[in-house]
């Protein structure tokens, strides 16, 4: 696992702090995510140190790389969105909601590759499809969409002639 998604706020003053990280295919590629074939993403982090929390701010904006659901090819969807996680101090690590996370009291760094992969994940639509799915404007594989909609024409002249068989009596 890369150590560059490493937040060391130990040090940090109690103040507002920005980061930012640039997340390439190599991230899902360390969660063996097949859904993500690749990535080019910004993540641009404020952290807001307090003495009793932590509150991170993700912006992440870029494009992934996916499958189409329809063609089969390779598609890119472009993302913008923004997420929020407050980080507090407690006995153990703690997953306490989406937006809550506790870690002991005893750290000093957190590692936001696991939370990085999670938004993104998450924000991907569960059926991508060239020019229908917000984010892209591409259009589908001609040659394999000639296919299919040759398949399916195929299919309904069959179905007819059923039809048609079911209407004879005999
Ligand atoms: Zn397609």
């Amino acid at each position: 696992m890369s150590r560059k998604y490493v937040l060391k706020f130990s040090g940090l003053s109690n103040n507002l702090h920005e980061f930012e990280y640039t997340v390439g295919g190599d991230l899902f590629k360390d969660f063996d995510c097949e859904e993500i074939l690749d990535a080019d993403l910004l993540v641009k982090l404020s952290l807001e140190k307090s003495e009793r929390q932590l509150e991170l701010s993700f912006e992440i904006q870029g494009k992934i790389s996916v499958l189409c659901d329809r063609c089969g090819d390779d598609m890119d969807l472009n993302l913008n969105f923004e997420r929020k996680l407050y980080v507090r101090f407690g006995e153990k690590f703690e997953e306490q909601d989406v937006e809550l996370y506790i870690i002991p009291f005893n750290e000093s760094s957190i590692d936001l590759a696991p939370f990085i992969y999670e938004y993104v994940t998450l924000e991907k639509p569960m059926r991508c499809v060239h020019g229908e799915t917000e984010g892209n404007n591409q259009t589908c594989d001609s040659e394999v969409v000639n296919i299919l909609e040759t398949k399916i024409e195929k299919e309904q002249e069959i179905d007819s002639r059923w039809e048609a068989l079911k209407n004879l009596k005999f």
